[in-house]
């Protein structure tokens, strides 16, 4: 069934071209099914363990001592004429960045679920994530040989826990050690997998006699489910009964991509069985490029909104989602949206307002690259020569900029401090910590203002393990690591009214300001927001500037404990000056003080991050 990699290269068209991710819980089996895609597809020679540390995707060496997927690595295979991008996206909750840059350049997805533990509670992070970015998907259910698995437990809770509407298109033959492989209600045929050949020869064999009826039952489920998709297929279904695969395949398909369902696979990765059939599926029901239609972004001057249609003919467009530091020159990862990218040729950093060569261009797999002319819209590649772009950045056609929408990152959640030994190790620290702040922007750094040491945030412990483990490695400088604290936030819970006068001679010259400001508590907004309410008429708009600055910063400074403030607002609704003695300096003073007053009126608390977590014991 696994066409080879040569004969398939000319899977170019973009309605063979398919850009998804894997998304599942942490240990639903997510990187063990892609390492069968590799090796069904061609790419791998062997299948690589989880288990073992030798898994292709997990290819940084913390994933490989912890047997987690961290970093999400784009890999391109083909199957059957279509080529697929495989965008792997990390399962734990910690590595929210990774997941939410991938779902944006993806268009489709496969859910994996575990066959025991169906619906867990990072499933439910990342497919609301997935929601979303309005992804359609389909669902693999895995691990159908454990014992315990119970396939349609854990399509009920897809439904259940998720809101979704899981349409199974197989269901298993036997269970837990049992389990042979997966009936295909389309063909209403028994997927076999080949032990011999480790799964890679299938057989479609005859539906065993015990099964007809359920497969019959299960059939019928799904042709009902699908058939308000497409009227013939509706219509051959009410009158003869009777609907061809395509058909069928057709039907799944349009209601995949209106998100309207989403079929659902079984197998068992580990012991392989049924991974092709995802594949399959990855090309019948989920999106190409360009069934998404536009995308959309602003003009950077005007800032109006722009739609580019996901074309080759259009002006080029591309998003940067990720950076790697590699050998041979440090990669890009681009998605591109519209037009053609050449090699050698310029594009614009829409946001950094720089220039940018690409030199080269590679089609990234899993441990080979090829070299690129030119890649166009729907394509994911990797660049080498970009100097000044990062993580979420627009590039695009220098004479023709959109800046499409960045990406979304959360607040942090956890920090810990670091304390280099010498103050020349600490140039290179923050150094080091910038750096890898461009690449994953979930990890933010300051310096304590107290006690000078460089505070780390990030998503989760173990995040913040791998910042300090990549760290140390990177800059191999010696430093003291602290114990990771909880990052409050503060806020305050009463309306208030701060005021202030400046007046000071200084160097023999009145300096007069008088500011007023009211801060209260607001819920919608995350971080405080300053308007400034002063009538032009009565202080000159040339101070203005200072009002606000003199509010920001003390705003910026956070509550009396230090922490950052949120969830308010201060509004500067009065000031004034006395004839020829206002000054910048005065108003900035005022204004800070003024706020600082208010604040010190204020009730103010204390905000801790809240997280919803679930025990599981067996
Ligand atoms: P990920 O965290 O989602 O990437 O999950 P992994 O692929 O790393 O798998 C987690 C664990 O489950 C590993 O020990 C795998 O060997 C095991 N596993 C994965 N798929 C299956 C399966 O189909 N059956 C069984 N029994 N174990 C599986």
């Amino acid at each position: 069934m696994a066409k080879s990699k040569k004969a398939a290269k000319k899977a170019t068209a973009d309605t063979h071209i398919r850009n998804i991710g894997i998304i599942a819980h942490i240990d639903a089996g997510k990187t063990t099914t892609s390492e069968r895609i590799l090796f069904y597809s061609g790419v791998e020679h062997r299948i690589g363990e989880v288990d073992e540390g030798t898994a292709t995707m997990d290819w940084m060496q913390q994933e490989q001592e912890r047997g987690i997927t961290i970093t999400s690595a784009a890999t391109t295979l083909y199957w059957n004429d279509y080529r697929i991008n495989l965008i792997d996206t990390p399962g734990h909750v910690d590595f929210t960045a990774e997941v939410e840059r991938s779902l944006r350049v993806l268009d489709g997805a496969v859910a994996v679920f575990c066959g025991v533990g169906g619906v867990e509670a990072q499933s439910e992070t990342v497919w609301r994530q997935a929601n979303r970015y309005e992804v359609p998907r389909i669902a693999f259910v895995n691990k159908l040989d454990r014992v315990g698995a119970d396939f349609y437990r854990a399509v009920e809770s897809i439904r259940d826990r998720l809101r979704a509407h899981p349409v199974p298109v197989q269901i298993p033959y036997g269970i837990e050690k049992d389990f042979v492989g997966a009936i295909d209600l389309i063909e209403m045929r028994l997927v076999y997998n080949d032990e011999d050949s480790q799964g890679a020869e299938i057989e479609l064999r005859d539906i065993p006699e015990e099964m007809a009826d359920d497969a019959a039952t299960w059939r019928e489920r799904m042709l009902d489910a699908v058939a308000e998709f497409d009227d013939e297929l509706m219509q051959a279904y009410l009158e003869e009964g009777e609907v061809s695969p395509d058909a069928i395949r057709n039907a799944l398909r349009k209601g995949t991509l209106a998100r309207k369902i989403q079929p659902v696979l079984c197998g068992s990765a580990l012991k392989n069985k049924g991974v092709q059939p995802v594949l399959d599926a990855v090309c019948h029901y989920l999106p190409a490029p360009g069934d998404i239609s536009v995308v959309k972004g602003e003009n950077p001057k005007s800032h109006d909104t722009i739609e580019r249609k996901l074309e080759p003919s259009e002006r080029f467009c591309a998003l940067a989602f990720k950076s790697a530091i590699d050998p041979h020159g440090d990669l890009t990862y681009l998605r591109i949206y519209s037009g053609v990218l050449d090699s050698g040729g310029q594009v614009l950093n829409v946001g950094r307002e720089a220039r940018e060569r690409v030199q080269k261009i590679f089609l990234m797999h899993s441990n080979d690259r090829d070299a690129r002319k030119s890649a166009e819209a729907g394509e994911i590649v990797a660049v080498v020569g970009l100097k000044n772009t990062y993580t979420g950045d627009t590039l695009s056609d220098p004479k023709n900029p959109i800046l499409l929408e960045p990406l979304q990152f959360p607040d942090t959640v956890i920090a810990m401090a670091i304390e280099p030994r010498s103050i020349a190790d600490r140039d290179r620290l923050v150094e080091s910590l910038d750096r890898m702040a461009l690449d994953d922007p979930t990890v933010r750094s300051s310096t304590d203002k107290e006690t000078g040491q460089i505070v780390i945030s990030g998503m989760g412990e173990l995040h913040l393990e791998i910042i300090k483990e990549r760290l140390l490695q990177e800059f191999k400088g010696e430093a003291r690591v602290g114990k990771p604290r909880v990052s409050y936030r503060q806020t305050i819970q009463s309306k208030e009214r701060g005021e202030s006068t400046f007046e000071k001679t200084i160097g023999q010259k009145p300096h007069h300001a008088h500011v007023e400001v009211e801060s209260f508590p607001d819920d919608s907004v995350e971080h405080p927001e300053v308007e400034n309410k002063v009538s032009k008429d009565i202080v000159p708009l040339e101070f203005h500037p200072s009002i606000v600055e003199g509010v920001s910063g003390a705003v910026e400074s956070g509550g009396s404990l230090g922490y950052p403030l949120m969830k308010m607002r201060v509004v500067v609704d009065k000031a004034s000056l006395r004839q020829n003695e206002g000054s910048a300096i005065a108003f900035t003073a005022a204004a800070s003080e003024a706020f600082h007053n208010a604040l010190d009126a204020a009730q103010v608390t204390i905000l801790e991050p809240v997280m919803k977590f679930e025990v599981q014991v067996p």
